[in-house]
C-alpha cells in the first residue's frame, strides 16, 4: 500500500470515529461532547501504537507487532522493508568478509593487521605458523612481540619502500622478510615471508662462483706466465707464432681480470654490512686514481681534471672505495673518444658528500641505465671487451656504495657523455 492510500485511511478512521461520536451524542441531545468522546477515542488508538512501538524498540524482537491500517500499517510496513533491506546487506558483508578472511588465510606469507601504534588488530593463519602469535595477543602490540631493534627502527622510520630482513622470533635459525603497508586511517598492513630457503640457495650461488673463480687462480696465473715467457721470446723459431701468443695473452689478461673482479664481489657479499670504519682521506685516493686514469689514457689526449675539497674524508674501507671510484674513473677513460674532457669531483652537499666522475664520451641510452649494475651487463657487449672490460665494474660499485650507506646516480645522454654520481650520507664524513 502506497503513503497516499495509507494517509486516506487514516482520514477516514478519524472521520469515521468523529462522525460516529457526533451522532451519538446528537441522539443523546450532546452532540459536541459525542465528538469529543470520538477524538479521544482515535487519540487513544494513536497512542496505544506509539506505546506498541516504543516497546517493540525498547525489546528489539524480531518483527514489529502487526497493525491493520492507517499510517500506522505503512509505518510499520516501511519499518520491516528498510530492516529486511539491512538484513540482506548484513548478509552480503558477511559473505565478503569470509571471502576475504578465508583468501587471506589461504594465503602463505603471514598477514597482520597492525594500527598506528602498532596494536595487533587482526591476522591470518600463516602468522600463527610464521611469527607465533596466538589469541592472547589481539590488543597487544606488535614491537612487544618482534623484539628487534632493527625491526623497532624500521617501523618507526615509516619509510617501507625496502622490505626489512630479521631472524624469526619463533625459531632464530630461520630468516624473515618483512615488508608493510599502510592503508586507510593509519591502518598498516604487516607481512612477512620465510626466505631461509632463498638465503640459503644465495649462499650457495655465492660459495659456488667464489670457489670456481679460486681454482681458477692459479691454473689462470700459470697459463698466463707462460705465453708472457713465451709472447717475449725472441727466438725465430717462434715468430709465426707470436700472434697467437699475442692474442693468446690478452685473453688469459681478461680471463684474470673476471676472475679477480668475481672474488672481488662475493667478498664484497660476504662481508660484513657496513663497511669498515677507517678514516680514508678520500682527495689523496682520488688523487692516486687520476694519475692512474692519465696512464690508461696514455696516448689519447684525455684532459683528466679533480677538484678535490681538502680535509673531506669518509669512514670506510680503503681498498674498497678505491675499486668503486677507480672504476667509475677508468671506464670514464674507456668510454670516452680520445682528445674527450674527464672531470672527477669531490665535495660536501647539503646532505653528505659526493663523488663525481663526468666525461664527455659515447653517453649511455636511457632505458639501459637502469640495467647496468647488474653483473655482466654491458651496452655494447664487444666495445666492453675490446676495451678490457669485465661486466663487473659497475656491480662492483654498488655493492661498495651500499656497503657504505651510499647510492650510485646515473645520468647519461648518448652522444654527449656521462655523470656518475656517488652520494654519501652525512654519517659517513670525516674531517681531517
Ligand atoms: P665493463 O667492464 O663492460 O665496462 P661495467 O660494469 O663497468 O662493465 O659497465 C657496464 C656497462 O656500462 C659498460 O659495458 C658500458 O656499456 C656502460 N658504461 C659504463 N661506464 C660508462 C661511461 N662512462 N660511458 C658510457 N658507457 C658506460
Amino acid at each position: 500500500m502506497s503513503a497516499r492510500e495509507s494517509w486516506i485511511e487514516e482520514l477516514l478512521l478519524l472521520v469515521l470515529l468523529a462522525g460516529a461520536g457526533l451522532l451519538l451524542g446528537e441522539q443523546a441531545g450532546q452532540g459536541m461532547l459525542g465528538l469529543l468522546d470520538g477524538l479521544v477515542l482515535y487519540l487513544a488508538w494513536h497512542l496505544w501504537q506509539l506505546y506498541r512501538l516504543m516497546r517493540w524498540l525498547e525489546q528489539g524482537r524480531r518483527k514489529m507487532p502487526p497493525v491493520a491500517f492507517g499510517a500506522w500499517f505503512w509505518i510499520r510496513e516501511s519499518v520491516e522493508a528498510l530492516r529486511e533491506r539491512g538484513r540482506r546487506r548484513k548478509r552480503k558483508y558477511r559473505r565478503v568478509l569470509k571471502g576475504f578472511q578465508q583468501s587471506t588465510n589461504a594465503l602463505p606469507d603471514a598477514t597482520v593487521v597492525i594500527d598506528n601504534d602498532g596494536v595487533i588488530e587482526w591476522w591470518n593463519q600463516a602468522a600463527r605458523a610464521t611469527l607465533g602469535l596466538q589469541s592472547p595477543h589481539r590488543g597487544s602490540r606488535i614491537q612487544a612481540h618482534l623484539q628487534d631493534p632493527v625491526f623497532h627502527r624500521y617501523l618507526q622510520r615509516g619509510d617501507y619502500r625496502e622490505p626489512l630482513h630479521i631472524p624469526s622470533p619463533v625459531d632464530p635459525g630461520r630468516n624473515l622478510e618483512i615488508r608493510v603497508v599502510p592503508y586507510g586511517k593509519g591502518q598498516r598492513l604487516l607481512q612477512a615471508r620465510d626466505i631461509t630457503r632463498l638465503n640459503q640457495l644465495e649462499t650457495v650461488r655465492r660459495d659456488f662462483v667464489a670457489n670456481v673463480s679460486h681454482e681458477m687462480r692459479t691454473p689462470l696465473t700459470v697459463v698466463h706466465g707462460y705465453l708472457e715467457t713465451l709472447h717475449d721470446d725472441p727466438d725465430p723459431a717462434l715468430r709465426d707464432w707470436q700472434p697467437i701468443f699475442g692474442q693468446m695473452f690478452q685473453q688469459t689478461t681478461r680471463m684474470q681480470g673476471i676472475v679477480e673482479d668475481l672474488l672481488l664481489l662475493s667478498r664484497l657479499e660476504s662481508g660484513e654490512t657496513p663497511a669498515g670504519q677507517e678514516t680514508v682521506d678520500v682527495p689523496r685516493l682520488l688523487e692516486q686514481i687520476r694519475e692512474g686514469a692519465v696512464a690508461l689514457s696514455a696516448g689519447q689526449a684525455h684532459r683528466i681534471t679533480l677538484e678535490a675539497e681538502p680535509g673531506l674524508m669518509l669512514r670506510g674501507n680503503p681498498s674498497e672505495l678505491n675499486s668503486a671510484f677507480s672504476n667509475l674513473v677508468f671506464n670514464a677513460v674507456r668510454y670516452t673518444p680520445a682528445g674527450g674532457r674527464i672531470t672527477l669531483h669531490w665535495q660536501r652537499t647539503p646532505v653528505g658528500a659526493e663523488f663525481s666522475v663526468s666525461d664527455t664520451g659515447i653517453g649511455i641510452a636511457a632505458e639501459h641505465i637502469p640495467r647496468l649494475t647488474e653483473r655482466f651487463y654491458r651496452v655494447d657487449v664487444g666495445r666492453s671487451r675490446q676495451s678490457g672490460g669485465t661486466g663487473l665494474g659497475l656491480a662492483i660499485v654498488k655493492h661498495v656504495l651500499t656497503r657504505h650507506d651510499g647510492e650510485l646516480q646515473i645520468e647519461s645522454r648518448p652522444g654527449q657523455g656521462s655523470t656518475f654520481r656517488c652520494l654519501f650520507p652525512v654519517s659517513r664524513i670525516a674531517t681531517a
